[in-house]
């Protein structure tokens, strides 16, 4: 699981990626999360479902707490 985040606030991006919509170029895009994407007005956006909730919900459900 590779962690991503938002190239503007830096938050962790869990489930959603927004990402602009640049046809022209090939470089990797980069992540924004829903808040910072929105608050760009006049941008096209891609946004990716990294996960699915259930997906998320299985790897939250795998955690435990380590008491040493
Ligand atoms: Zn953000």
């Amino acid at each position: 699981m590779q962690l991503r985040f938002c190239e503007n606030c830096n938050c962790e991006l869990l489930i959603l990626l927004w990402i602009m919509e640049n046809s022209d170029s090939e470089e990797p895009s980069t992540p924004f999360c829903e808040d910072c994407a929105l608050a760009q007005e006049g941008k096209t956006w891609v946004v990716i479902q990294q996960f699915s909730v259930k997906k998320l919900q299985t790897m939250y459900d795998k955690l435990k707490l380590k008491l040493s």
